[in-house]
């Protein structure tokens, strides 16, 4: 490259962190734009699962070194509260204005962008017959990550649990909301919960409902594996819906379809974790706009075939807001959009 290329990254998660450290270190100068008040996005909700100090690989502390390094990294500018508003191109690059709440009327000159902007968690009140939000033992994932990330184990220490159940793809793999994407992370987060409430109570039935499992990834393999062994319950079968129990004051009954028995069940539980998923962001379509982008037919932001480069030259994506990505997986795609860049930089002789 032969001058000093300017790169606006668009968010502070993970995604955003790892490509503005990749493309720093080879010499480019970075914004970094947040618009939130810290960086870290929804991995800084993500819980440690270790079990009694064994690590169980779930990524959630791939997180704080690539937050300290940002903080020693010279040549990237952070700027948090901050978003885009108009975007405009000039010669081969861009000239971005920003919303920038302790600087008014900003603009930044940049040769290439790199949108990493990540996803929303679903909403589980779109759910209605789960009862979410109306009765007290139901949950979701994210909070479950959330609680037990700020208060470990004794975040569930008073309910006395018994019975446990998570359910699986919750608002994923439904056509009739518009999401027949996997959202990939929820069977990984889910059985890792599971073991992990199962070591505290042991005592305790944990139950996961499901359609299948998903469970690639080579680190889950072991995973799995142990769940079986240490009794962890697999059902085939999602519920129809959950109400509040008539017989046991307190728990929730939850009515589903056994389909290995064939038949109609019902169960009560303590605790009920509906495993929601990853949508697109629900002001994509205006951060698409903005930039000419295309979104993919569940709202993701497309991509030329190599999953990184966009209809637009110099507009790259990372992370989760392109497909559903874990941690490892978002930081490997961020790699991959940091080298598209870097490889159109150069091109561009920049
Ligand atoms: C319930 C749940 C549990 C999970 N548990 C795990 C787990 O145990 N292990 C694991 O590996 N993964 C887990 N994940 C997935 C993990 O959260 C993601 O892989 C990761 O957060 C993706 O990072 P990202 O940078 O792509 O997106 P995000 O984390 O969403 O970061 C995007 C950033 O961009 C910012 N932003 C958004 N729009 C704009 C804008 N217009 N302008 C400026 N900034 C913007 C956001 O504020 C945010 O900081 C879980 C997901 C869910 C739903
Ligand atoms: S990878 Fe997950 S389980 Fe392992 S130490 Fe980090 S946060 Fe804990
Ligand atoms: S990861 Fe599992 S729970 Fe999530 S949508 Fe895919 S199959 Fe369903």
């Amino acid at each position: 490259m032969q001058k000093q290329p300017k790169v606006a990254v668009i968010g502070g998660g993970i995604a955003g962190l790892t490509v503005a450290l990749n493309l720093v270190q080879r010499g480019a100068q970075i914004a970094l734009l947040e618009r939130e008040s810290i960086l870290g996005g929804n991995a800084l909700t993500v819980c440690c699962k270790a079990l009694e100090g064994k690590c169980q690989l779930c990524g959630g502390c791939l997180l704080a070194d690539r937050l300290a390094a940002i903080k020693e990294a010279r040549d990237i500018a952070v700027f948090t509260n901050t978003t885009v508003t108009r975007v405009k191109r000039v010669g081969g690059g861009f000239v971005l204005d920003l919303a920038v709440a302790w600087a008014p009327d900003t603009t930044l000159a940049v040769d290439a962008v790199i949108l990493a902007t990540g996803f929303d968690h679903v909403d589980a009140h779109t759910k209605g017959p789960y009862g979410y939000g109306i009765l007290p033992n139901v949950t979701t994932g994210e909070e479950v990550e959330k609680r037990l990330r700020q208060n470990g184990r004794s975040a569930y220490e008073s309910l006395g649990l018994r019975k446990v159940a998570f359910i699986q793809c919750v608002g994923s793999r439904d056509e009739h909301v518009g999401r027949g994407y996997c959202s990939q992370v929820c069977c990984r987060y889910a059985v890792r919960l599971a073991r992990l409430f199962k070591s505290w109570y042991p005592e305790a039935e944990v139950t996961i409902f499901k359609m299948d499992i998903q469970t690639s990834g080579r680190d889950f393999d072991p995973t799995w594996q142990a769940a079986h062994k240490e009794g962890i319950r697999f059902v085939a079968g999602l519920p129809a819906v959950i109400r509040r129990s008539t017989e046991a004051p307190g728990r929730a009954a939850f009515i589903y379809d056994d389909i290995l028995a064939g038949k109609l069940a019902q169960e009560d539980f303590d605790l009920i974790i509906l495993s929601v998923g990853m949508q697109p962001r629900r002001d994509a379509d205006r951060v698409a706009d903005l930039f000419g982008l295309n979104r993919d037919p569940y709202g993701f932001f497309a991509t030329n075939d190599d999953e990184t480069s966009t209809l637009i030259p110099g507009v790259f994506v990372a992370g989760s807001c392109q497909a559903p990505r874990s941690i490892a997986e978002s930081i490997a795609h961020a790699q991959k959009a940091a080298e598209a860049c870097y490889v159109y930089l150069q091109e561009r002789g920049s």
